[in-house]
């Protein structure tokens, strides 16, 4: 089956591998559960397929791709930290590796969140990277490109992936056989990372966190704020699902302010949220959303968390 997504990405390395002109190294790079990872193997099975070869989807019949699924394929080589870092031992047994011409066809090398590498273990690549044999493929991935040092960056190709689309996103999750009837809304809320939207259609608590944030929001009484601050207070866990729920109910009013229906997010409670864009300024909105991005922006230095709550409960 073909890549779901990242269209432009997975036709560039097709054509790279027609015109005989792909890089021979690459760091793919974006948020965490975009699909860095899968895209990385799926790149490296289709460079490896012997019965179709990158301008086609990997066969997934052939001897290498079945090797490749059982991972024991020859020609791929898999770097990924079993502790903290990846060590300078793991990249010195790929450069043996690289340095053995394959039967025939490719070789292909992934290094999962390359930024785990220790300094040493970055500078013992560095010279691979300079002159990869011409058989080789290597390809890093990354949260944190800028954890990698300079020099490593200068010699590699570096790929941003894109959010999905929402239709991207349903074909995901029904290729993965996971079930998402009536919670369209948390497909936008994922905000096209595919691997948020899973996290939380698994939490059970999502659909308890996103009542309380919209009793919060439509109640607006002195008794449903404490009852916000005193869930948030306990409930430390749920403390950023709550808010990217509260940031999209804001933003839902906003549209529905200057009546755009396209991209509402909470869809399913367009009437409430009517009535309270009725109720509200947009300037009265644009003042909550500033307050939610500067209280996210002081949680990332570490503000106390109750001070974090109150402030997003009582002063909004
Ligand atoms: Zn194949």
């Amino acid at each position: 089956m073909d890549y779901i997504g990242q269209t432009d990405i997975v036709d560039g390395f097709r054509n790279g591998i027609k015109h005989d002109n792909l890089s021979h190294a690459f760091v793919l790079t974006g948020e965490t559960g975009i699909g860095k990872k899968t895209l990385a193997h799926f790149i490296a099975k289709a460079l490896l397929c012997t019965e179709k070869g990158i301008a086609q989807p990997p066969c997934g019949h052939c001897r290498a791709c079945k090797s490749f699924d059982e991972m024991i394929n020859p020609n791929f080589f898999l770097i990924r930290s079993e502790t903290r870092n990846i060590v300078i031992k793991q990249i010195r047994e790929l450069i043996e590796d690289i340095s053995v011409r394959p039967l025939q066809g490719r070789k292909v090398y992934i290094i999962e969140d390359a930024d785990k590498m220790t300094n040493q273990a970055q500078n013992c690549l560095l010279k691979t990277l300079e002159e990869p044999p011409a058989y080789a493929t290597i390809i890093l991935t990354t949260d944190k490109y800028e954890a990698l040092l300079l020099t490593i960056r200068s010699r590699i190709v570096r790929i941003n992936l894109k959010p999905c689309s929402i239709n991207e996103m349903k074909l995901l999750l029904q290729k993965k056989g996971i079930n998402f009837d009536g919670k369209e809304h948390l497909l936008y809320l994922s905000r096209g990372i595919p691997g948020k939207a899973i996290q939380l259609l698994a939490d059970k608590n999502f659909e308890e966190n996103r009542e309380k944030t919209l009793n919060f929001v439509f109640n607006e009484d002195t008794s449903s704020k404490l009852d916000f601050n005193q869930y948030l207070s306990k409930n430390k866990n749920a403390f950023y699902t709550c808010i990217d729920i509260l940031e999209s109910i804001y933003r839902d009013t906003l549209l529905l302010s200057c009546s755009l229906e396209d991209g509402l997010i909470n869809a399913d409670k367009k009437d409430n949220i009517l009535k309270y864009a009725n109720k509200h300024s947009t300037v009265d909105i644009t003042d909550k959303i500033s307050m939610i991005e500067k209280v996210r922006s002081n949680m990332k230095r570490n503000m106390n968390y109750q001070l974090a709550v109150d402030m997003l409960t009582l002063e909004i």
